[in-house]
């Protein structure tokens, strides 16, 4: 091609004839009826006809409008075909070339929508449509990809010989997502690109698990007299699930290797113990334990969460803020954003680290706290993510999974009302306040600055104060308040001085009140799925019925995704089975966690029917890198330049 064209396709990220052959189709072209030119009807259907030239003409009727009409006949008749803005076609539509055009028929022409000049098969039924752009139409794309085609063979192929039943080669597989004969065969071919793309991202974690391997960490040996005090005082017993997860950490500790464990668990299910126990594991072998959090905010109700089991074990936590710098010298926990680690904290002393809620890290993050040093490090998140993006996501981790919560929790009942009634929402909760409980209410979420965002809040907090929940005492708690004056709510709420926390979306995480039994959300609908269900996990924490009462606009006003999320969750308190269905509703690569770990580069994935193909390619790629021997070639060239860092 020429450098003008090359230019074009570079836009597209079009670079190298491996770019053009893995450019996906977005569709393909529905399969067309062929019809003689006598026949044709004016109607929705595109169809195809197919025929010889007779005339040709350019009408220019306005500056910029150019309209070539053709001449074009069959056997059965004659039909004028017409053409917009394409006047250059015009030298190509000579008397006598043979046409295959797909379009309708519109007022008596044939309104051309692709086409065919002397048999190249852009309207061949399944045709692919790509993503185009404005200055390279889908036609030249497809006749670019059709000349890369011949080169698909010089692609390396790293298919084990045990797929070779149930994939394609994967020239093969490239040939039919651009040129299928039908529906399955570019389904299949998709399929083997989408296992390709797997294999290589498991192969990169996979290098990583290994490489991390080689590595030294301090063993912690078996459990000792500080932890055994501890659990002692906690003022329960833990679930099978929580010592279980314990159990695994403990096998990880004692071993030379660095700990990397996802501990998954949903909201209030008890992981913040199961947290404290790891770092206290540090604690009791004479280092240091370090937790890490994603916002000041969350560092801050962490804190507060370990201080006080921590003072009471005769130990001391310091919180390392942009906003609060205690000193780290003298305390054996750490509690911080990654601030702790950007700005200079001395970590040496760190063999455990809880990294909360990763999902919100970055790689880069999450690896400047391993980089260099080799602690042992737990990650932790509240957000369930389902097994098949676990895999992809982490799939270098191990997973230590809390499934159930501690016994006598009842699961929070949750209503969904529209805002006319929400006046029997705020009934309700006056009902719970005057029974002794505690409550929140959730501020409409605004897309703004946290700044308007909390000044909406207080004007939020004054209009409930003189209405619906005059006479009782109300806090308001927002991301503008500071570090102190948020302590000092928490307290005052915690120790029931308050019964109501009127707050914006900071207390999504981390706050642990039993007391409180009902949330109302205003505006519902505008928030998304993981964090309505994060926000309802800050009630149902105590042995009492909780409700969440979620309130909406009028449903006709709810766009469709709205009440999906609504609906879904009404009908289930199970945080999994949640995150399936907002994968559902909202589709890979949107959901929280995947912009990280190459999921952008995903292209022929779909997580969400590929789950054996994630299972196969998982495998394959333990294998390769468990592989000593020599390797093929074409294998080799695969894998040298896989990193998947990022
Ligand atoms: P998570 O961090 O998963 O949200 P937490 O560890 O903060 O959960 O626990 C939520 C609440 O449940 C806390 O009040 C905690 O004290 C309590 N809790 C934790 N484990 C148990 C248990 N085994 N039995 C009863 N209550 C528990
Ligand atoms: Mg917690």
């Amino acid at each position: 091609m020429g450098p003008t064209v090359a230019k074009r396709l570079a836009k597209l990220g079009l670079l190298t004839i491996g770019d053009l052959l893995t450019h996906r189709p977005h569709r393909y072209e529905a399969a067309a009826d062929e019809v003689p030119i006598a026949n044709l009807l004016a109607g929705e259907e595109e169809v195809a006809i197919t025929g010889k030239v007779i005339r040709t003409s350019v009408r220019r009727p306005r500056p910029r409008l150019a309209i070539i009409q053709a001449r074009i006949a069959d056997d059965s008749g004659e039909i004028t075909a017409v053409w917009f803005n394409q006047a250059w076609l015009v030298d190509k539509l000579l008397p006598g070339t043979r046409v295959r055009l797909r379009g309708q028929l519109k007022r008596n022409e044939f309104n051309v929508r692709s086409y065919d000049l002397n048999g190249a098969s852009a309207t061949a039924d399944f045709a692919p449509v790509y993503p185009a752009s404005e200055e390279i139409t889908p036609k030249k794309l497809r006749e670019l990809v059709g000349k890369a085609l011949a080169h698909a063979r010089d692609d390396p192929d790293a298919l084990p010989a045990h797929l070779a039943d149930e994939l394609p080669l994967r020239a093969d597989a490239l040939t039919a997502i651009h040129r299928p004969r039908n529906p399955e065969e570019a389904e299949r071919g998709r399929r083997r690109l989408a296992f390709d793309e797997l294999l290589v991202l498991q192969v990169g974690l996979a290098r990583r698990r290994r490489g991390r391997e080689q590595e030294v960490a301090p063993a912690l040996g078996k459990p000792g007299e500080l932890v055994a005090r501890y659990q002692e005082l906690l003022p329960f017993e833990l679930t099978p699930h929580q010592k279980r997860a314990i159990a695994e950490i403990d096998a990880d500790l004692a071993r030379p290797t660095p700990m990397e464990r996802l501990l998954q668990g949903e909201v209030g299910s008890g992981k913040t113990v199961v947290a404290l126990y790891a770092l206290l594991r540090a604690v009791e072998s004479g280092k240091k334990g370090a937790l890490m959090a994603p916002t000041e905010t969350l560092a801050e109700q962490h804190f507060l969460t370990l201080e006080e089991p921590c003072r009471e074990l005769g130990l001391e936590v310091a919180l390392l803020t942009r906003s609060v710098k205690d000193d780290p010298a003298t305390a054996q926990i750490l509690v911080g954003t990654h601030a702790l680690i950007q700005e200079g904290v001395d970590l040496s002393e760190v063999a455990v680290a809880v990294v909360d809620e990763q999902h919100r890290f970055g790689v880069e993050q999450r690896r400047a706290i391993t980089g260099g040093r080799t602690p042992h490090v737990l990650h932790m998140t509240a957000t369930p993510i389902p097994r098949t993006l676990a895999l992809t996501v982490y799939g270098d981790l191990s997973v230590s999974e809390i499934a159930k919560p501690p016994a006598d929790r009842k699961p929070v009942k949750t209503a969904w009302v529209t805002e006319d009634r929400s006046s029997e929402a705020y009934k309700r909760l006056r009902k719970h306040l005057d029974d002794g409980r505690q409550a929140y209410v959730v501020c409409p979420l605004i897309e703004e600055s946290e700044t308007s965002l909390a000044r909406a809040a207080e004007r939020e907090a004054e209009r409930l104060q003189k209405g619906e929940l005059k006479g009782y005492r109300v806090g308001l708690l927002h991301g503008r308040l500071r570090t102190a004056e948020r302590r000092e709510l928490m307290a005052q709420f915690k120790a029931r001085e308050l019964d109501v926390l009127v707050a914006t979306t900071v207390i999504e995480v981390g706050v642990d009140v039993p007391n409180a039994t009902i949330m109302i959300v205003q505006e519902a609908d505008r928030f998304g799925l993981a964090q309505l269900h994060q926000l309802r996990g800050r009630v149902g924490r105590g042995a009492e019925q909780s409700y969440c009462l979620l309130v909406s606009r009028a449903k006709e006003e709810l766009t469709d995704s709205a009440l999906a999320r609504l609906e879904a969750l009404v009908a289930s308190n199970d945080g999994f089975e949640l995150a399936e269905r907002d994968l559902e509703i909202r589709g890979e690569g949107q959901l929280l966690g995947t912009r990280q770990a190459g999921l952008s580069d995903l292209r022929f994935t779909r997580l969400r029917s590929d789950r054996k193909l994630l299972e196969q390619a998982r495998k394959v790629a333990d294998d390769l890198v468990d592989y000593e021997g020599p390797l093929n070639d074409e294998v080799d060239r695969v894998f040298t330049d896989v990193d998947v860092s990022g």
